[in-house]
């Protein structure tokens, strides 16, 4: 018996293997069907309302489909055996009644049970995303994947124009803008997503115009709100990444927060006059990515923080760390490269140089060493006067 056999019937005795009409109609009282096969195969098929999420990101992003570990769930793949693997992942993540589709999507097709076809791009779409289709590591499964992506902008301002921008443009399926802002006159000296028409207008509404017009094909969802501890897991919960450009700590600390619960990772930027930063906090597996507070445990003093309104900032800087952050929400999304996690990216205008330092796990941090997660708190602006 090779090793593999050997694994194989090891598995098979502790995961059940449920015949593929049966999978069916569990389907239908509730289970949740995972296609975990790759784009490339489910492209010409997949069980009819499976949730497709290929096998190397089963353990990134279930959590976030299925938040309750309860609920079960049934793993289906081309012949039944790389579902036996993924269901064990899924054991070892703590869901608790997993099964495995006995004879995979083979099975399925062969007793007649319902098929849908995923869509593919259209020519306009093949037209606008051409750049990306010529790349390997992009290509259409990485395209389809960021048109069904959904990403939430804290901040219509300096940070979030260019990250909005470059993620339209690229093609992520959903942006949500949260901001509860208007526009001013002297935000147009580096918000590139606002204009002199749209003076006065609220930000959020100004931006999805800017973006629709750039790829009028995504959705631009405008949240006329400010983050509090009331809202944030409803404004934030049902992304693959949340950006935030927000300009106030109490803000961040709350995102920071929220995001552990919610297993979403954050991609962070900040500006003063002519630095900026640049990384990327939780949203791994447990414990393996340092969040804000690993990094800056407590807020500053409100005598140490520089006036929010009054600290200055060179208009083209959050040009600069905005589009890094764009980058990395886009790797992320697509699962390429190393993320900027671990590690605080930093960026002297003025010498036109790049440094980086290193941002370890804090055992002890209050928000993410903890079992029970963070409790979320507004906490006061610490702005200085
Ligand atoms: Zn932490």
């Amino acid at each position: 018996m090779s090793l593999k056999d050997r694994r194989l019937a090891e598995l098979r005795s502790r995961i059940p293997e449920i015949p593929a009409a049966a999978a069916h109609a569990r389907q239908r009282e509730g289970s949740l069907l995972v296609d975990v096969r790759e784009d490339e195969e489910t492209a010409a098929g997949s069980p009819a309302g499976a949730l497709r999420l290929p096998r190397g990101f089963l353990e990134l992003r279930i959590e976030d489909k299925a938040p309750d570990t309860a609920r079960p769930i049934l793993l289906i793949c081309a012949g039944g055996t790389r579902s036996l693997f993924a269901a064990e992942d899924l054991k070892r993540l703590g869901y608790q009644d997993v099964g495995s589709v006995e004879g995979g999507f083979s099975a399925w097709k062969a007793a007649g049970l319902p098929v849908e076809v995923p869509p593919a791009l259209d020519a306009s779409q093949r037209e606008r995303y051409r750049r990306h289709l010529t790349m390997p590591e992009v290509g259409e499964r990485g395209q389809h994947r960021l048109l069904q992506s959904r990403v939430a902008l804290i901040g219509a301002g300096g940070l979030g124009s260019p990250v909005a921008m470059y993620l339209a443009a690229a093609g992520v399926g959903r942006l949500t803008l949260i901001d509860d802002d208007r526009v001013e006159r002297s935000n147009l000296q580096r918000q590139i997503l606002h204009a002199e028409s749209r003076l006065g207008q609220r930000k959020v509404e100004s931006g999805r115009t800017a973006l629709l017009d750039l790829n009028p094909t995504i959705e631009v969802v405008a949240q006329d709100a400010r983050i509090e501890a009331a809202n944030v897991l409803d404004l934030l919960g049902g992304h693959d990444v949340v950006v935030d450009g927000s300009d106030n700590l109490p803000t961040r600390y709350l995102v920071n927060d929220a995001c552990l619960r919610l297993g979403v990772p954050v991609v962070y930027g900040a500006i003063f006059r002519f630095e900026g930063q640049v990384s990327v906090f939780g949203g791994g597996p447990a414990a393996q990515r340092p969040c804000y507070r690993c990094l800056f445990p407590e807020p500053p003093p409100a005598e140490y923080a520089p006036s929010c309104a009054e600290a200055g900032v060179l208009g083209v800087l959050p040009g600069v760390i905005g589009t890094i952050m764009a980058a990395e929400t886009v790797k992320l999304l697509l699962g390429l490269g190393q993320p900027l996690a671990g590690r605080l990216l930093l960026y002297d205008g003025l010498r036109g140089e790049f440094n980086e330092i290193a941002v370890p796990v804090d055992p002890d941090c209050a928000s993410c060493s903890g079992r029970a997660g963070p409790e979320l708190r507004d906490l006061a602006a610490v702005c200085g006067a």
